[in-house]
């Protein structure tokens, strides 16, 4: 991957992805969205298919032409549909953002009432933010964790859906490490009439191999992200029952988006065809097993973590008791300096400004593609903790630094 033709008419560009080649190469990719996609699905992403128009559906276009965008959308489809067991899926959504807008067009007026998990709690800037449209079109209100458990409180949700008389409730998170149980929330939206959005952006790959419980078939509707834990093209996907179909459709495109990436869904298509083989079953275990190493390596050096534990591909460590004086964005500081890319995270009860936050969330999905197992999340999990143990030390930094490099090395991303 030396990208020499982009290098031929733009060097600067071609210095920066060859740039960010190697920065994925040496670094570990603990941001707990991200992962390593195979060479395959870059190149269908990279495949001529970015050049064509094929507004609307397959066998229904505006366009001349589409015979292969069709072939193509349609695979995406049909293997979404094996994966994920749905009636009916949309792969046009170009971000799991614009999967949620979708949705949110499809069966909300603005003003209506959205019921969802507060941002600090571990929710989605798309499922109500002031800074988000969501925040802006329509009415929201905000369920929390239980901060004594980490963990989503229920029938405090039932109780407020009660109370506000949500629309639509909306489950699913950013930051959550344990499973979730979409029978409660779908009872919660049942009790007063609403719709249940389930949006498993991260959690789509554990789902479609049977590590997580799936919302398929118990909430109205589905979303998702494709590049997260699932490990396809980049981009989103709407799941729901044959009756919604032609709500969601419209809503997508003309509703709120117009020409499809076709090259994108190229790349869903592929990477739903690799999540479909035997192996990736294999690997969404062990994504959940390695984060379960990962925490249990940061409790037995001292760590707090959220909930106590993880049933999932992250981590949620809060610092406020083990490290007092180390804030989120110091650890990522520091952590990022020695090779350790993840993000700060804000924790239940946050007592700090959510631009600096109490917590790091550190997800195994990227990791656990380049091979890592149990043993090496040991190593990374000492990493972590010689860092935050030791803010600002030199010497441990410059130790540190040689262990993560090793660990990169023995597990080279591509050829
Ligand atoms: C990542 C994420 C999304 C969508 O993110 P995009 O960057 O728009 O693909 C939506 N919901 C949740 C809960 C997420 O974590």
């Amino acid at each position: 991957m030396n990208y020499d033709r982009v290098r031929e008419v733009d060097p600067a560009a071609a210095d920066a992805l060859g740039g960010e080649v190697k920065r994925q190469q040496d670094t570990l990719a603990m941001i707990a969205s991200e992962n390593h996609v195979s060479e395959a699905v870059m190149e269908a992403q990279g495949s001529a298919l970015t050049n064509k128009y094929a507004e609307g559906y397959p066998g229904s276009r505006y366009y001349a032409g589409c015979e292969h965008a069709d072939e193509v959308e349609q695979l995406a489809i049909e293997r979404a549909k094996e994966l994920w067991g749905a009636e009916h899926v949309n792969v046009q959504p170009h971000s799991g953002t614009q999967a949620n807008m979708g949705v949110y067009l499809a069966m909300l007026d603005p003003g209506d009432r959205i019921l969802s998990l507060d941002l600090n709690h571990g929710g989605h800037l798309s499922h109500g933010h002031q800074a988000n449209f969501t925040g802006q079109l329509y009415e929201v209100e905000q369920y929390e964790v239980d901060e004594e458990t980490g963990y989503i409180d229920y029938e405090g949700l039932h109780e407020q859906a009660e109370e506000f008389d949500p629309d639509i409730v909306v489950s699913g998170y950013s930051a959550y490490p344990r499973e979730v149980d979409f029978e409660r929330v779908q009872a919660a939206a049942d009790a007063v009439d609403a719709l249940h959005l389930a949006d498993i952006a991260h959690i789509t790959g554990l789902v479609a191999a049977g590590v997580h419980e799936s919302p398929v078939g118990v909430a109205d509707f589905v979303t998702g992200s494709t590049h997260k834990t699932i490990r396809s093209g980049r981009g989103g996907i709407i799941m729901c029952d044959e009756e919604h179909a032609d709500d969601i459709d419209p809503a997508v495109f003309p509703g709120g988006q117009g020409g499809p990436l076709m090259h994108n869904i190229a790349g869903k298509a592929v990477g739903f065809k690799e999540a479909l083989e035997p192996g990736f079953e294999d690997y969404a275990e062990q994504v959940v097993e390695n984060a379960e190493v990962l925490g249990e390596t940061l409790v037995d050096r001292g760590f707090g973590l959220v909930s106590g534990g993880t049933d999932t591909h992250l981590v949620l460590a809060d610092l406020r008791e083990s490290h007092p004086d180390v804030t989120g964005s110091d650890a990522e500081e520091a952590l990022e300096a020695v090779g350790i890319v993840l993000n700060a995270n804000t924790v239940p009860g946050e007592t700090r400004s959510p631009f600096v936050a109490s917590g790091v969330r550190a997800g195994t999905p990227a990791l656990t593609s380049r091979g890592f197992g149990p043993a090496e999340m040991e190593q990374v999990g000492a990493c972590i903790a010689d860092i935050v143990d030791n803010i600002g030390d030199e010497d441990v930094m410059a130790e540190v630094t040689e262990r993560v490099q090793d660990l990169c090395d023995e597990h080279p991303l591509y050829e």
